[in-house]
């Protein structure tokens, strides 16, 4: 049996069987994967620890060719981010995270450049996690950009109109803004005015760990982060659940 070391990041568990657990993780090596963790929910077991939502760890994996799942044999936690799941709106941010890069990344596809932006994000999630919205919207155009459908927002898509001073649509599948002139009408979240293409603009040229020093209104700071969460839903067409719940336990305070 020929072992693989990889070094991840969990984004998802659920119980399986008596006492096992099937894992999404997502790793330097082999991009996302999903694995079995066998007996994880005995008391004793030694890799409960390792599988919690974000704790980044080094596995051994193995995998018939047969198989569709790997199976993770063991487990050493390197940075469990206790941190960040002290606080309830942390953990509901990483769960927003989670749900993005499980449902945007295809299986055994290594993407190092996301894997160190998955580590800033937690990093800057660390400093400013009272703030999550910012990052996660910056997150979310650094990642586009990362899969290759970097979202235009500087000029008009179809009539390369600079967008300076006007309002725009945002259209999945066709890179980004368009003017008004260009699409008088479409999904009411994705239409933006200047000063959100400005802010979207500014989140995305920012490091991580600046995210959050532009400062918005809570209002404000929730509906450019629906936009884009739902522009990102239009580009990968899959619904992100995460969304939902987040708005749920996390009204806005205005
Ligand atoms: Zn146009």
């Amino acid at each position: 049996m020929n072992f693989i070391p990889a070094r991840g990041f969990v984004l998802e568990t659920r119980n399986f069987a008596e006492t096992d657990k099937i894992v999404q993780l997502y790793t330097v090596q082999l991009g996302r994967v999903k694995a079995i963790v066998k007996g994880v929910r005995k008391p004793k077991s030694k890799l409960a620890s390792a599988i919690d939502l974000f704790t980044e760890s080094s596995f051994s994996l193995h995998k018939k060719p047969s198989a569709d799942l790997y199976v993770l044999t063991q487990a050493k936690v390197l940075n469990g981010h206790s941190d960040l799941k002290k606080d309830f709106k942390t953990i509901t941010a990483l769960q927003i995270l989670a749900d993005l890069l499980v449902q945007s990344l295809h299986d055994t596809e290594p993407h190092p450049e996301v894997y160190s932006l998955l580590g800033e994000t937690l990093g800057a999630l660390k400093e400013k996690g009272d703030e999550p919205e910012s990052i996660l919207t910056a997150f979310g155009l650094k990642f586009l950009d990362l899969l290759g459908y970097p979202l235009e927002l500087n000029q008009c898509v179809e009539c390369e109109t600079i967008l300076r001073g006007k309002k725009a649509i945002l259209i999945p599948h066709r890179g980004g803004a368009l003017c008004e002139d260009c699409c008088p009408s479409g999904p009411t979240r994705l239409r933006v005015k200047q000063v959100d293409l400005e802010v979207l603009k500014k989140l995305r040229s920012l490091p991580m760990e600046k995210a959050h020093v532009i400062k918005m209104k809570p209002l404000f700071s929730r509906n450019l982060l629906l936009t884009l969460l739902e522009y990102v839903e239009r580009t990968i067409e899959k619904k992100l659940r995460a969304v939902e719940y987040y708005l749920k336990v996390m009204p806005v305070e205005d």
